[in-house]
């Protein structure tokens, strides 16, 4: 998501080739630290899981990486090594989570990241690192002693070379590898072409847009968009972050902003993408960040560049953010930001199209439907979905499979929402079965009552460090309009998991907690906002927005007296109601909540079976 930036660049070469020397120095002092694999190294080949194993058990002096390998070195030394490999489950060492936890956890040295080119045997020792870190500290010192001018010359050579090591290049990126937001792909679809054939349209007087404002939740691949249309459109792409600028040196972020906008000059046509664009174009006088001089002087500058393009130059601002209700309305005037695009959240359609894209480089067992996954993930947004078959395909490989197939996925995507399985964490036998009995309270109700989406599952296997178990629905589409009746059934189904716990035990537990939360959180919306009860009727009484500091309230005292009453009504009928199912039902009740101890997980379809009365075959799952 974050743009590629060397931190500790300076525009000063002398000084960059005094610490390369420095560099050079230490590594010529400490030979035999790199961890070459010669010749005389007795290599032996493990599992990825054996190895994960080993680093566990402390069997490694160090370790490191090379070539999608992993190796483990058992002694010290640079010659007769006697060192173990697997096979990365990742491209890069760094992103195995689970050797890079093992391995912090034990804290075993890494001899190399695989990032650094290898050319010449050079490798970085991690002994290296004090020599970095006295030639960082040596670069910064002397930067800091010229740094009392806003504006002085060495500071802007801070900003200018930091802006050069981006952009510049052409982005292999294209719109097919953008799915499932097709709406801001067709908006930018013109800004192709504007910057495909800039003369055609200039000669037909037609304007060419400046800013764009794209605008979407975090992941939902405003980069990747940006990248996109100047993929497509074959011209370079300059980036940089707005959050940079917060931390900067007064005047920095100006000067960068400049130099910026003047490399993209030479570059036109060409795409400047702006991402977090909030971080600097935040309302002036919003209260928060009190007169950030440094923000405010970016902000300028950045209106003024834009202000300044002549009509010969094609420079088009993409902007990324996901609060455009903060941004200073100076950025949102004709002739700057002046088109917006939304960049949605996926539907399930978008979602399988995703799917697809991140794919093609993977293999897939013959069972794998991504229909029914993207059926499964409602509100996974394009990076949740990069990461979910990144996931798989470290679970396929774990069990050194070829191919993902189905449970991975399942699995991965659960990971992916909820956190990784925990059957280590098993409750307490008494506890368990409380769970049991809470969740079948839920998935019952769901599957007795009207106006509610099928279950997936239901299951007791811990996940993460809240629930200890839970109901999976499966919405059989995305849906934007909820009705009454539908709350209503919600509201039942939420308390089943109370009402579940009041019938069987005639006691109950702090596992409702975040139930009751939600449930409260529905029927005060119904009445207040959603114009849902008999009494008030069509009325906003309250538009407090998630998120918001204050209330916003439209009622007097006497009528929150009255909202509270109601809300109180609607949710205690609603736990009446749950303990009448669960109560009329109660052998069901009982006989699902038995197969749920013994099974763990049941399925929707298996759920179905025992409401017809059928028996479920213990040996079949
Ligand atoms: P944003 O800028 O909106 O926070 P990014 O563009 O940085 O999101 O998305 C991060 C990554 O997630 C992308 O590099 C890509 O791998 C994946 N991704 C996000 N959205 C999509 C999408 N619509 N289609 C395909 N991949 C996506
Ligand atoms: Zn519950």
């Amino acid at each position: 998501m974050k743009i590629d930036q060397e931190k500790n660049n300076n525009g000063n070469y002398g000084k960059i080739a005094i610490a390369v020397l420095l560099m050079i120095f230490f590594m010529t002092l400490l030979p035999g630290m790199s961890g070459s694999t010669g010749a005389q190294d007795i290599v032996r080949n493990i599992k990825y899981t054996e190895f994960v194993e080993m680093v566990n058990e402390n069997k490694f002096k160090s370790v490191d990486e090379k070539e999608g390998y992993v190796y483990g070195y058992v002694t010290n030394g640079s010659s007769g090594q006697s060192l173990y490999r697997a096979k990365l489950v990742t491209n890069r060492l760094g992103e195995d989570k689970d050797l890079m936890t093992a391995i912090e956890k034990n804290k075993t040295p890494i001899e190399s990241v695989g990032s650094i080119p290898a050319a010449g045997g050079f490798k970085f020792s991690y002994l290296l690192w004090p020599a970095i870190m006295i030639a960082g500290f040596w670069l910064l010192s002397s930067r800091r002693k010229q740094g009392g001018g806003e504006n002085g010359d060495k500071i802007f050579s801070v900003g200018k070379t930091r802006v050069a090591e981006k952009g510049d290049a052409i982005p292999n990126v294209n719109f097919k590898d953008v799915a499932g937001i097709d709406e801001a792909k067709k908006e930018l679809e013109e800004v192709v072409q504007f910057l495909k054939a800039p003369e055609k349209f200039k000669k037909i007087g037609a304007k060419i847009p400046k800013g764009v404002l794209l605008m979407g939740a975090p992941g939902t691949g405003k980069t990747l968009l940006a990248k996109a249309v100047a993929g497509e459109a074959g011209v370079p792409f300059f980036s940089i972050s707005g959050s940079e600028f917060v931390e900067m040196f007064v005047g920095v972020g100006a000067s960068r902003v400049r130099d910026l906008f003047g490399k993209a000059r030479k570059a036109a046509p060409c795409i400047v993408f702006i991402d977090e664009i909030d971080a600097v174009g935040k309302r002036r006088g919003s209260g928060q960040n009190g007169g950030n001089d440094e923000r405010e002087q970016t902000l300028n500058q950045l209106l003024v560049e834009m202000d300044g393009f002549a009509n010969s130059e094609t420079i088009i601002v993409l902007a990324a953010t996901n609060r455009s209700e903060l941004l200073d309305s100076a950025l949102t005037r004709p002739g700057r930001f002046d088109r917006q695009v939304v960049v949605d959240r996926p539907d399930i359609h978008g979602r399988e199209e995703i799917l697809k894209v991140h794919a093609r480089d993977k293999k897939f067992a013959p069972d794998v439907d991504m229909n029914t996954i993207a059926r499964k993930i409602p509100g996974f947004v394009g990076a949740d979905i990069a990461n979910l078959l990144n996931e798989a395909a470290i679970l396929a490989a774990r069990e050194e499979r070829e191919e993902i197939n189905m449970a991975d996925l399942e699995e991965a995507s659960e990971k992916v929402t909820i956190g990784p399985e925990r059957k280590s964490r098993m409750a307490l036998e008494k506890e368990k079965i409380i769970v049991a009995y809470h969740e079948v309270g839920h998935a019952l109700t769901q599957k007795l009552l009207p106006y509610t989406e099928p279950v997936h599952k239901v299951t007791i296997i811990p996940r993460g460090m809240a629930a200890l178990g839970y109901t999976m629905t499966l919405p059989t589409e995305d849906r934007y309009l909820k009705s009454k009746n539908e709350y209503l059934s919600e509201l039942v189904v939420l308390l089943g998991g109370r009402a579940a716990e009041e019938i069987i035990f005639g006691d109950v537990t702090t596992g409702a907690s975040n139930d009751i939360e939600r449930a409260t959180a529905i029927a005060y919306a119904m009445v207040t906002r959603f114009g849902m009860d008999e009494k008030f009727g069509p009325l906003l009484l309250d538009n407090t927005r998630e998120g918001d500091m204050f209330q916003q309230k439209h009622y007097s005292d006497i009528t929150g007296k009255e909202i509270d009453d109601e809300v109180k009504a609607m949710v205690n009928n609603a736990y009446t109601n749950a303990k009448k199912i669960l109560t009329d039902n109660r052998d069901l009740f009982e006989k699902i909540t038995r197969e749920l101890l013994k099974r763990e997980t049941i399925t929707g379809e298996q759920l179905d079976r025992m409401i017809k009365g059928e028996d479920l075959d213990l040996n079949v799952q």
